[in-house]
């Protein structure tokens, strides 16, 4: 985390970004009020300090190009001076040499330089770019409840491509050309005082100008980028979602609303662009005064003798080099401008701290048998809002038993699974595990010891072999075979023509839900958790999916503690511990006791349980209640 934690720095946006997901992440398309310069310079200078060495080259190199290109005037003086007006051909053919060999070097000098800088701003932006992904894979899932994938993807690549570019190119561009400032003013004095007052003249016509360019080019590039991302996140959303958009005929509505937002962040370049249109025309009337002023005054002073001929030829070579360093400039602080509003976004995302973290005295849960206690546990999304999704829930899950959780659709049965591995906090009450609060150990010994299992399973770009092995990269392929036999899917995968190693995913085979389902018990087996989250899956399946799948979960959950957000049947007659939630409170409870198992208890009881089973259970009665022993 080194260069992540040296990135976040800011104690200001750091208390800022805390409170959430700061109104940006949304991918919202308004401007906000951008921040002071100069803090996020300074931040983003920071970043440059692990290149010390390599910059120390860049800037000596700067040097060198500066040296180098200051050097024509000079000769061109003393050629006109001393050797032209004085008829001295021999010397005049050193002179040409002179400028010769001195563009040689330029040339030589330039390379690294630039080579130099390319590899700094390439370095930083990789580093930036992990900084940045590492810092997203810690935060919690509040903040991606909140924040939108396409305005992220954007920043870690589009934002931190935007900051490649002032490393790579603009800041060494701007130093050159602050050294060929000052250092034609140094040459000048060294010549004449006058000159050099005359030419002081000229920069706070340029200053000026570049400070109210710079004031209004910076919101408008801040607009581009934000309506960037918001396109991005809504191209994200449009293809993620090509599924429904497909299903419910609404391709025009979404090439509408992508066109809108591809309209914006037309309008909002096109606005950088009228801006940064503005500039030559304004650098080039200056130029065009400067000139002018140098051949009326210098030429006058030349007649009455106070400045040579060769003088003046040098003042007006260097008033003419002025040229490139004011056109760029105006580039440059494009650039810079770009760079600030990028590096306020990607420092918005560092700045973000995650909500579930290690107590500062945490330490790592040991081995445990799986007794889970909630304690008077209460929970809402939005604290402030106060709308509580889990209200004063109490539960005892002995080891290895399986409690199972039953109720409507938006109860809290998964909010309340979410909070034992941590994946929110409760506002109120606690909960342990073998005794432990869980708020004490270490959040990764904590999520070592839970398995879950969800309902929509993520399988990734890879082969089915590494999928299972996900949670346990070092799992042997017999490791794996063995997880895949439990579960019921190792013939399958073996009948396939490249077995374990079939791709998955969107080159790879097309795997059923049921299958995907039991890949996803399978990777979590190879954990080996001792407490076991499973979201059953609400479609129905066949009759011969639903046996395999029972046979795997009952093997998985063997000598597991095991939560499982009910939709079957077989489940809830199996359970040790059957509750009931509604509007987020355990309203019926029971407990399997020997005569009567907390189904029957619960349907003796004649409450919700009830009614639930009645609708939920109702088809699967006859076919599986056959099935079940
Ligand atoms: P169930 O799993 O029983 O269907 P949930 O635990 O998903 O219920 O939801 C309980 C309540 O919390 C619902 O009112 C739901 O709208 C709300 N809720 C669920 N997830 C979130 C979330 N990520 N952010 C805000 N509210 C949520």
């Amino acid at each position: 985390m080194k260069n992540s934690s040296q990135l976040a720095q800011s104690e200001k946006g750091r208390r800022q970004a805390k409170q959430g997901v700061p109104g940006g992440m949304r991918g919202g398309g308004k401007a906000g009020p951008t921040g002071p310069v100069w803090p996020i310079l300074r931040r983003l200078l920071r970043t440059m300090q692990p290149h010390a060495l390599i910059l120390t080259g860049v800037v000596l190199a700067a040097l060198a190009t500066t040296v180098a290109e200051l050097a024509p005037p000079w000769i061109i003086r003393l050629a006109v001076d001393r050797f032209i007006l004085e008829g001295q051909t021999a010397r005049i053919c050193w002179a040409a040499g002179g400028l010769l060999a001195l563009a040689l070097v330029q040339g030589g000098v330039d390379f690294l330089r630039l080579y130099l800088t390319a590899y700094t701003g390439q370095r930083i932006a990789f580093d930036l770019r992990n900084a940045v992904f590492r810092h997203l894979s810690c935060l919690s899932f509040s903040f991606y409840d909140r924040a939108r994938t396409g305005d992220l993807m954007s920043r870690v690549t589009a934002d931190v491509d935007v900051l490649n570019n002032f490393f790579g190119r603009a800041a060494v561009i701007v130093l050159t050309n602050l050294l060929t400032l000052v250092g034609i003013l140094g040459v000048l004095i060294a010549w004449d005082w006058r000159l050099g007052l005359a030419y002081l003249g000229l920069l706070p016509l340029i200053a000026l100008g570049m400070w109210a360019y710079a004031r209004r080019v910076r919101p408008a590039w801040r607009r581009v980028q934000r309506q960037l991302a918001t396109l991005t996140a809504t191209l994200q959303e449009s293809l993620a979602g090509i599924l429904v958009v497909k299903l419910f005929g609404r391709e025009a509505f979404e090439r509408e609303r992508a066109g809108r937002q591809s309209e914006r962040v037309l309008q909002a370049n096109l606005e950088t662009a009228r801006i940064a249109s503005l500039w030559m025309p304004y650098a080039s009337v200056v130029m065009g005064v400067g000139t002018a002023l140098v051949l009326w005054v210098g030429g006058q002073n030349v007649i009455a003798g106070a400045i040579s001929l060769g003088t003046l030829i040098g003042f007006a070579t260097y008033i003419q080099m002025l040229l490139r360093p004011i056109r760029q400039t105006g580039m440059m602080l494009n650039v810079v401008m770009q760079a600030l509003a990028a590096a306020e976004r990607v420092f918005e995302v560092l700045d973000t701290q995650p909500d579930v973290q290690d107590a500062p005295s945490a330490y790592p849960l040991p081995p445990v048998e799986g007794r889970v206690r909630f304690e008077g546990v209460s929970f809402a999304y939005d604290a402030e809002a106060g709308a509580e999704a889990l209200r004063n829930v109490d539960l005892e899950a002995a080891p290895g038993e399986t409690v199972a959780l039953v109720g409507p659709s938006g109860a809290g049965k998964t909010t309340l699974v979410h909070l034992l591995p941590r994946f929110y906090e409760p506002q109120q009450g606690r909960i342990t595990i073998d005794g432990h609060d869980i708020t004490r150990v270490t959040v990764q010994s904590l999520r070592d010891a839970i398995g879950i299992a969800l309902q929509t399973v993520f399988l990734f770009d890879a082969s089915i072999g590494e999928n299972i092995a996900y949670g346990n990269p070092h799992a042997t392929q017999r490791e794996i075979e063995q997880a895949a036999r439990v579960v019921q899917i190792d013939d399958f995968i073996q009948s396939l023509p490249l077995g374990y190693g079939t791709p998955v995913g969107e080159r790879g085979v097309r795997l059923s839900g049921g299958q995907k389902q039991r890949i996803a018990l399978a990777r979590v087996l190879l954990t080996d958790p001792r407490i076991l989250i499973l979201d059953e899956p609400t479609s129905s399946v066949d009759a011969e999916t639903e046996r395999r799948m029972q046979q795997a979960l009952g093997e998985v959950r063997a000598g597991r503690t095991t939560f499982v957000i009910a939709h079957r049947l077989w489940t809830v007659q199996q359970a040790d511990q059957i509750l009931v939630l509604r509007d987020g409170q355990v309203v019926e409870r029971a407990r399997s006791t020997p005569e009567q198992s907390a189904h029957q208890a619960l349907v003796a009881a004649g409450g919700l349980y009830r009614q639930l089973a009645a609708l939920q259970f109702q088809t699967e009665t006859l076919g599986a209640e056959g099935g079940a022993e």
